[in-house]
C-alpha cells in the first residue's frame, strides 16, 4: 500500500531529524529496562507482510521490539535521558523519544497517553505514558526502538547487561578516552557498580581492564 510506504519513509526522516542532536554527555547508565511483565510480540528485524483483502500489499522489516503487557500499561523510561519528542508520529502513533546522550536514543510508540513533556529529564523507570493502539497497531502494545546516530539497532542488546559491559563500555572507552577517566565504568569493579548490574557476570573470560 503506497500510503503505508510513503508515511513510513516520512516518519523515518522525521525520526532522523529528531535524532540529529544529542547531549554530549552520557546520560544512560547500565542496561536498558524493558516494559515490565511483558511478552514479546515481534522482534527486531522480523519480516512482516501487510495483508489487505487476502493479498500481500507491503513487506517491511520491523525496526524495533513489540511488547505486550496489560492494556494501558505504564511505560517506563528504559534509561536516564531527556525527552526530545512527544506527539503523533505517523504509523508509530503517539510517541516519546528520549535522548540518552552520545547519539543514543529510545523510541516508545502506539501510546494511549503521554505523561512527559519535551525538554523534561527522566530517570530510568520514570513513567513516560501508557501503552495503547495509536498509529498502526493491531492491539494494545508498546513498540520500542533503540537508535544510535539515527540508525535503528537491536534493542535486545541494550537490555543485556553482559553485552553493555563487554561491547558498549569497551567501545566507548576506546572512542572517547576522556569518558573512560571521568566515568568509572571500565576501571575498578567497585566503582563500576552503578553502570554494571550487581549480579556477577560469569563469562569465564578474564576482563582486560
Ligand atoms: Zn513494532
Amino acid at each position: 500500500m503506497r500510503v503505508n510506504q510513503d508515511e513510513r519513509s516520512k516518519n523515518a526522516i522525521r525520526i532522523q531529524e529528531i535524532c540529529n542532536h544529542s547531549e554530549s554527555t552520557q546520560l544512560w547508565q547500565g542496561p536498558f529496562m524493558r516494559l515490565p511483565n511483558s511478552k514479546p510480540m515481534a522482534a527486531f528485524a522480523d519480516h512482516r507482510s501487510y495483508m489487505y483483502k487476502g493479498r500481500e500489499i507491503d513487506k517491511q522489516v520491523h525496526l524495533g521490539q513489540d511488547l505486550a503487557s496489560l492494556e494501558h500499561a505504564e511505560v517506563p523510561a528504559a534509561n536516564n535521558g531527556v525527552v526530545v519528542f512527544t506527539g503523533p508520529l505517523g504509523i508509530y502513533g503517539q510517541s516519546v523519544i528520549l535522548d540518552h546522550g552520545w547519539g543514543l536514543f529510545s523510541l516508545y510508540s502506539h501510546l494511549s497517553q503521554i505523561k512527559v513533556e519535551k525538554g523534561q529529564k527522566v530517570n530510568k523507570g520514570g513513567i513516560l505514558g501508557n501503552t495503547g493502539v495509536t498509529g498502526m497497531a493491531g492491539g494494545d502494545h508498546l513498540h520500542f526502538s533503540v537508535l544510535v546516530q539515527g540508525k535503528f539497532v537491536n534493542p535486545l542488546e541494550w537490555w543485556d547487561p553482559h553485552w553493555i559491559k563487554d561491547q558498549v563500555n569497551r567501545q566507548l572507552a576506546t572512542l572517547v578516552p576522556a569518558a573512560a577517566t571521568t566515568k568509572p565504568m571500565v576501571s575498578k569493579p567497585a566503582a563500576a557498580a552503578e553502570a554494571v548490574p550487581k549480579t556477577k557476570a560469569k563469562t569465564g573470560k578474564p576482563k582486560r581492564h
